[in-house]
């Protein structure tokens, strides 16, 4: 029959023969029979080398890429075999392995369909389950994390993102150097300890050559990093640096808000919240007019706005000496404020100076805006996965995206 010879074409395993294929039309299924050549010696599971031969057991099915809306699956009686050093054992066969009943190209098949759209999606579209696909992916990850080249790496982000409901995060090590980006390892929790782990996975010959390390001022973090990469030089995180100045304006606009409103003042300050907080050249012409109009008054609220774009000014320097000028200026010139919440930042940015400058040190090489480009992608893939329901499903998702793993080869691409 063609089909035989259509899988021989992409599907060959020295030692084993297609023997008969059979369609069952009512069950929509193709049987295809397999059994070991003649002469041939099966393969020891646990040592991977020839043994004798001990029995047979009962047939067994894998399921293979489906085709035409055909159910595929080979069917197969396994050998044991008595092996001098293993004992008795079951066979190791090409096409599958340990108790998956998916086929490896199925698997692999399933796993690269799975990155294109979500696990539901892949199930639906291939007529098999979630638990399938998840369990082909796993092990793709599996697979490309054991044989992945972790090579040198001069360049960390870590980040931790929000996970689950509750207030749960993920640490998150991204590889950030100029060519290659890409998930090192994700982390239950945020804690010490789950970003410990990391450094042990990498190992000290490993992590003494990080040149630098991108984070945020979360200051178990930064110990952590000084220790574990003593030659890194570590840059805080722009994205972070701006969110905290967001947050104080945020607080400043609603306290002066409410205020406003007790003391039966015109409500000014109503629906300004983004005409403050974005960037003047993100804003929509409606935010725009709102904040034109805003600036004619003399509130703190404008004042720290005011502030706050100067700031932006600082990325600009190329000399970290005359950024660390600029730095201790506005500073000043926040502390002269009398804004409280503005007052604070100051306060968090002078007891960072150093890792800050350490931006302009590194020649702003490592723009934080990739650190923020892959946790937006992480987000984007656990939001598109509402079937993870475990840690262990959203790790292996976020590595399958993310990670760039190598993934096992196939002589025939099926996708
Ligand atoms: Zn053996």
């Amino acid at each position: 029959m063609q089909l035989i010879r259509l899988l021989n074409a992409c599907y060959r395993h020295p030692g084993f023969v297609y023997e008969e294929a059979r369609l069952l039309e009512a069950e929509k299924l193709i049987e295809i029979d397999v059994r070991p050549r003649r002469g041939s010696r099966a393969i020891c599971s646990s040592c991977g080398k020839p043994a004798a031969g001990y029995d047979t057991l009962p047939q067994r099915r894998f399921e293979f890429i489906p085709v035409w809306g055909f159910t595929v699956v080979l069917l197969y009686a396994m050998r044991r075999v008595g092996c001098r050093p293993c004992g008795v054992k079951v066979e190791q066969v090409p096409w599958a392995i340990g108790k998956h009943t998916l086929c490896k190209a199925y698997m692999l098949f399933l796993a690269q369909w799975a990155r294109r759209m979500s696990w539901q999606e892949t199930a639906q579209a291939f007529r098999t389950s979630w638990e399938k696909v998840f369990h082909s992916v796993e092990w793709v990850v599996e697979w490309g994390l054991t044989h992945r080249e972790l090579g040198s790496i001069s360049a960390i982000g870590v980040d931790e993102i929000q996970y689950g409901r509750g207030h749960e995060y993920l640490t998150l090590v991204y590889q950030i150097d100029a060519g290659i980006t890409r998930l090192l390892w994700v982390g239950k929790e945020r804690t010490i300890a789950s970003f410990q782990r990391f450094f042990d996975m990498l190992g000290q010959p490993l992590a003494d050559r990080i040149e630098f390390v991108c984070s945020d001022m979360w200051k178990p973090y930064l110990k952590l990093i000084a220790l574990n990469c003593p030659n890194a030089l570590n840059i805080l995180d722009r994205f972070h640096v701006v969110a905290s100045i967001n947050k104080a304006i945020d607080e400043v606009r609603a306290s002066e808000a409410r205020r406003m409103e007790q003391d039966g003042y015109e409500p000014v300050l109503k629906k300004t919240r983004w005409s403050v907080l974005k960037r003047r050249h993100n804003l929509t012409g409606k935010q725009r007019g709102r904040l034109k109009e805003l600036l004619k008054y003399n509130l703190k609220t404008v004042r720290a706005y005011l502030l706050k774009e100067d700031f932006h000014r600082f990325w600009e320097y190329t000399s970290a000496t005359w950024a660390g000028k600029f730095l201790d200026q506005w500073c000043t010139q926040v502390m002269r404020s009398q804004i409280e919440p503005m007052k604070k930042v100051v306060g968090t940015l002078r007891r960072h100076r150093e890792l800050l400058l350490n931006y302009f040190r590194a020649r702003k090489q490592f723009s934080s805006g990739v650190v923020e480009g892959l946790n937006n992608k992480c987000k984007v893939t656990m939001r598109k996965a509402y079937g993870f329901r475990t840690f262990k499903a959203t790790e292996i998702a976020i590595y399958h995206v993310l990670g760039k793993l190598p993934e096992p080869k196939l002589a025939h691409r099926f996708c």
